[in-house]
């Protein structure tokens, strides 16, 4: 590549990414003294402060707290559920509830440290008054955020849990027993629809958790074979 086409490539790079800055609602950026190209960590705790007091849709009116995620910015595997539940809402972590102790378990029974080895976050960052499902107006707010998130951490395996976190990333229609059980491509990772932990909560059945077990098995073998660990 020659000198123009490698300053052509870097201004389209900048472009992109003011846009984005633009699209997350940035009016301002000072590089005096700053880091241009923060550490993820640090990128991912400028996009929580963006987001503190946000006003961008109506589930701002009912929420106590903006729940952004939690885990570390170098996770290899990102969990996307679908939005804050209550006691979500008043602790200000993602999957803290009974479905969130659920997810942990499954995490744990193909080998995942959930604190180590997993980011977790949401569709969208505040809760749906009882729980109902976000709507598209609300996850159009609150799409930038996620995917500068993803953008952030750059995941090998991203798992989706539900109907609603597979739908809205795949841009299908489709319900999440036809979408599991497959990898799609999606940005630079993979991703791996699965059930809903608080689902396999309101069924049981032997035949879902197993189904769920393939799912979170093949996410395993996907992680392994993307991010292998590092040579002893
Ligand atoms: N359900 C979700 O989808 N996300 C949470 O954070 C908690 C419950």
């Amino acid at each position: 590549m020659d000198e123009r086409e490698a300053l052509g490539d870097v201004l389209r790079g900048l472009r992109e990414t003011l846009r984005h800055h633009r699209d997350l609602g940035v009016r301002e950026m000072t590089f005096a003294g700053g880091n241009p190209f923060p550490d993820p960590a640090e990128a991912l705790r400028d996009q929580e402060a963006a987001l503190q007091g946000c006003p961008r849709c109506k589930l701002s009116k009912s929420r106590s707290t903006v729940v952004f995620g939690s885990g570390p910015a170098t996770a290899r595997l990102l969990v996307v559920g679908e939005g804050p539940g209550e006691e979500e809402d008043r602790q200000g972590k993602p999957f803290v509830g009974r479905a969130g102790q659920l997810l942990t378990k499954m995490l744990e029974s193909v080998g995942f440290d959930r604190e180590r080895d997993a980011y977790i976050a949401n569709v969208v960052k505040c809760r749906p008054e009882r729980n109902r499902n976000p709507e598209p107006d609300e996850v159009a707010a609150c799409n930038p955020f996620l995917m500068a998130q993803i953008d952030t951490i750059r995941p090998s395996v991203i798992l989706a849990m539900g109907n609603f976190a597979a739908q809205t990333l795949l841009g299908l229609k489709e319900g999440i027993t036809k979408l599991r059980g497959k990898t799609y491509p999606y940005r630079e990772s993979v991703l791996v629809p699965t059930f809903h932990p608080a689902f396999l909560l309101r069924n049981p059945g032997p035949e879902y958790r197993r189904m769920a077990w393939d799912d979170l098995k093949l996410a395993r073998r996907e992680f392994d074979r993307l991010a292998p660990p590092p040579p002893a």
